[in-house]
């Protein structure tokens, strides 16, 4: 069953531009869009996912699809309910294989399940749509589903996007690429969030457009110091009884104490977020966010500070001081999630086994995720207070993450893995760990961004620059607008592959 999904307006342009460092960012989006919206008078533009709630698809839609009709382009969100049960397993499959993930054989009853679901949705949708309009589809589920409208609506401009992918071939994503292809293939055109996303049958079509934030998100708009204090206040960050104005948040963050438990802070185990200099890694507990190396890395740094030759007096205080943040979501809210949990508590284990007094340096806290917007603004404060943001991934398909902390000019501590290099230059925008399992390698990169204070300032502008750039909602959306302009025309010309990094001086 195909479903429409209606979005509330949101954020107006106008809101946007009345930030003086955003004025200039929507500037050149309406000068964009208004090239581009008069020839795509009369058509619309159709986005379709399979789902409305959860997930980052999901998520960042809304936001997009409200300023593109803001821009004057008629745009259509469509989700769907597959007849099948068995469908979204498989599509699960397809996903994990992408990811290099799951038993890479697909059968020839798989196959044929993919195409009835998507002969019957293809059925439902092919009487909404017109042969002026534009299809951008999201991600393999309706892909399918996508490929049979192209054959009923001649002149259809169609779209992939897909928004996963692995910066190396292995047999699993070999057979989810052989699984979809016949489909993905006669679309006009497809885009992925990295060049090293795009499967060779897709090069001579395909543009790059990597994931954006929206600078105005309870996870990202700025916070004055009043703001920042009470929201570490309210969701028990900081330990303190002073009177404030708003009540505490219903479900309140707590940290990992030497019993395995969760408890909220005390006087005691206040982490000292406002004064200290502060490591911090936000992340789901996942096995690829390398939190292992980055503990080990840090208790590694502590435990040999003092043999650490040519220090000053204030650097030598810094490392004494320094503190670790190792923020994910609450273990209540992950109980679907047996990995997760794994992960979690192999993680308390290595903590429990530190010596007493690295602990007290190492907060590992439980995010609630009950309220999104008190998870957004939590991390929001805790990135704000970071005098180094870790992402310390040993995979990462981009890493809102570093995205959010360099908006914030937090210097990051990135590692290699594909997303990341997107987004950081390394010495330049931030540091890049080449080898994200090795503690030794995490502690030395510390001991660097920690002891240079100058250089760390300098990664923070650069970064947040980069991400004004690159990476804020007004540069995706001005490049969705050059691709529709030249889609709808008719003949898709490959564009320039716009997030590929030359590196700069
Ligand atoms: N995040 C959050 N609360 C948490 C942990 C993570 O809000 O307790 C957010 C984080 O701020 C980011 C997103 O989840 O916006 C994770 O996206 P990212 O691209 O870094 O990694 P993914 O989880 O998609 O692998």
């Amino acid at each position: 069953m195909i479903e429409s999904v209606s979005i509330p307006p949101g954020l107006s342009l106008d809101h946007y531009a009345s930030y003086a460092h955003l004025a200039l960012a929507v500037q050149d989006l309406r000068a964009e869009a208004a090239t581009v919206a008069p020839a795509l008078e009369g058509r619309k533009v159709w986005m379709i996912n399979s789902t409305a709630q959860g997930g980052g698809v999901a998520e960042m839609l809304p936001r997009m699809i409200s300023l593109l009709r803001e821009l004057g382009l008629e745009v259509e969100w469509l989700t769907f309910t597959p007849h099948d049960e068995r469908f979204f397993p498989l599509t699960k499959k397809i996903h994990n294989l992408i990811h290099g993930a799951g038993d890479p054989t697909l059968s020839e009853e798989e196959r044929a399940l993919y195409d009835e679901v998507s002969e019957r949705l293809a059925d439902e949708l092919a009487p909404r749509l017109s042969s002026d309009d534009v299809m951008v589809v999201h991600d393999p589920q309706p892909a399918g589903m996508g490929a049979l409208l192209e054959r009923r609506h001649p002149g259809l401009v169609t779209i992939w996007r897909c928004h996963i992918g692995l910066d190396e071939e292995t047999p699993e994503t070999r057979a989810a690429w052989d699984f979809l292809q016949p489909y993905i293939c006669t679309y006009d055109h497809s885009v992925f969030s990295a060049p090293e996303y795009i499967p060779p049958f897709l090069t001579s079509k395909s543009t790059v457009i990597a994931p954006a934030i929206d600078p105005l998100t309870d996870k990202n708009r700025p916070l004055s110091v009043h703001q920042l204090a009470g929201v570490l206040r309210n969701a028990g960050l900081v330990f303190d009884d002073a009177p404030v104005l708003y009540p505490d948040y219903a479900h309140r963050a707590k940290r990992l104490d030497a019993d395995g438990a969760f408890h909220p802070l005390s006087r005691d185990t206040d982490i000292g977020l406002l004064y200290r200099p502060i490591v911090t890694q936000v992340s789901r507990w996942d096995r690829l966010k390398g939190w292992d190396a980055l503990l080990e890395g840090f208790a590694l740094m502590k435990r040999h500070r003092e043999a650490i030759r040519g220090l000053d007096e204030v650097q030598r205080r810094r490392l004494d001081l320094v503190r670790l943040v190792l923020a994910g979501p609450d273990p209540a809210s992950i109980q679907d999630d047996p990995e997760g949990r794994e992960v979690l508590a192999e993680l308390i284990d290595r903590y429990r086994n530190l010596p007493a007094e690295i602990r007290e340096d190492v907060a590992l806290l439980s995010l609630p995720m009950a309220s999104r917007r008190e998870n957004a603004l939590m991390v929001n404060a805790l990135q704000n207070c970071s005098t180094i943001v870790a992402q310390n991934s040993l995979r990462e398909g981009f890493g809102l993450t570093a995205t959010e902390a360099m908006w914030k000019r937090a210097p990051v501590l990135g590692s290699t893995a594909c997303g990341l290099r997107q987004q950081i230059r390394d010495g330049l925008d931030g540091r890049l760990n080449p080898s994200p399992t090795d503690a030794r390698c995490v502690a030395d990169l510390l001991i660097e961004m920690l002891g240079d204070p100058q250089r760390r300032d300098l990664y923070a502008r650069r970064g947040q620059r980069r991400v004004h750039e690159e990476f804020l909602v007004f540069a995706q959306l001005r490049r969705w607008l050059r691709l529709l302009s030249r889609a709808h025309g008719g003949t898709v010309e490959p564009v320039r592959r716009i997030s590929s990094l030359p590196p700069e001086a």
